[in-house]
């Protein structure tokens, strides 16, 4: 008999459910918005509702679930059961999600951070071919990553593993990152670190620029349209910019690559979507910063999956937590 994992994906504005059989097949999903009203209490009764309101529409049996899996913004207590510090869930104070599920549904619950969910969804079912040593960087507001070596999420000693957007890479009049630090991955390779770059750099390029006009003008200027002007109108600043911002993508890599030799090192987050355009790029200067043995094989690859990886990551942490 067939059983089923319900995969839970939850963000700020809504938790993503789906419902997934044994051959990794997504077969039904729904959402629920994310109410972050009273400290954030609700999410979580709201999330067991749904579930309880499927299964019950369904005619599914609670037997026929074989787990049920959780990516969730914040910091995780593996031992406890626990997030905390989930800001955009409002979730201020210890949150005991673990017993609240179990309370609900007799089945395993497992959880894990959400950028560590979607490194195990991309290594499981997209851009990581199941290779069992996996990184994904995540360029999205900030630079968040998960590592996986032998098919397992690392966590380290204090869940913090996998934190690349905070590895220091600039030490030349370094920008100031949020974690309090300065000169951070993130301060210069998340989308705003693209805008950073193209802030911090106005005068050292002389040329004719729309790019550069704007950023004078003090127009509002994104990484998408950074990486747009550099690839469609090869807008000459633009495309400085993209250099300095793959230069330093392409160094950490490597750090992180020489450290690891993962099979696949898998670029996702918004500013992923610029394809091969980045991905070639950042593949340059990985190459050149490389071991000869790492660049032989770890390969950048781009992620697949989009919004959806932390949906299979999430079912990922049941069957690799059941197989334990
Ligand atoms: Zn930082």
């Amino acid at each position: 008999m067939s059983k089923f994992i319900i995969a839970i994906d939850l963000g700020g504005t809504s938790a993503k459910m789906g419902v997934l059989n044994d051959n990794a097949e997504i077969i039904d999903r729904w959402s629920v918005e994310t109410d972050i009203s009273q400290e954030g209490t609700l999410i979580v009764p709201n999330i067991i509702q749904s579930i309880q309101g499927f299964l019950n529409r369904e005619n599914i049996s609670i037997d026929d679930i074989k787990g049920i899996g959780l990516g969730t913004p914040g910091t995780i207590n593996h031992e406890e059961g626990t997030v905390v510090s989930a800001y955009n869930l409002n979730w201020r104070t210890v949150q005991h999600v673990r017993d609240q599920f179990q309370e609900a549904f007799p089945v395993p619950f497992f959880m894990d951070n959400d950028a560590n969910v979607a490194a195990l969804g991309e290594q499981w079912q997209g851009a990581g071919e199941q290779a069992d040593n996996v990184v994904m960087v995540t360029l999205g507001t900030g630079v968040g990553g998960g590592v996986v070596i032998d098919g397992q999420l690392v966590h380290g000693i204090n869940q913090a593993a996998g934190e690349i957007g905070h590895m220091t890479i600039e030490f030349h009049d370094p920008i100031d990152c949020t974690c309090g630090k300065k000169g951070c991955l993130e301060t210069v390779a998340s989308a705003t670190g693209a805008v950073n770059l193209a802030t911090k750099h106005i005068n050292d390029f002389g040329g004719q620029s729309e790019l550069k006009s704007m950023v004078e003008r003090g127009d509002e200027v994104s990484a998408y349209s950074i990486f747009q002007k550099a690839e469609e109108d090869q807008d000459e600043y633009a495309l400085y910019i993209v250099d300095l911002y793959v230069d330093y993508l392409g160094r950490a890599f490597s750090h992180i690559a020489n450290t690891l030799n993962p099979a696949n090192i898998i670029i996702g987050g918004g500013v992923s979507g610029s394809g091969e355009f980045l991905r070639s790029r950042v593949e340059k200067y990985f190459k050149e910063y490389s071991f000869s043995q790492i660049r032989e094989t770890s390969k950048v690859v781009i992620a697949k999956l989009g919004n959806d990886a932390g949906m299979f990551g999430a079912a990922q942490i049941v069957n690799n937590g059941l197989n334990k």
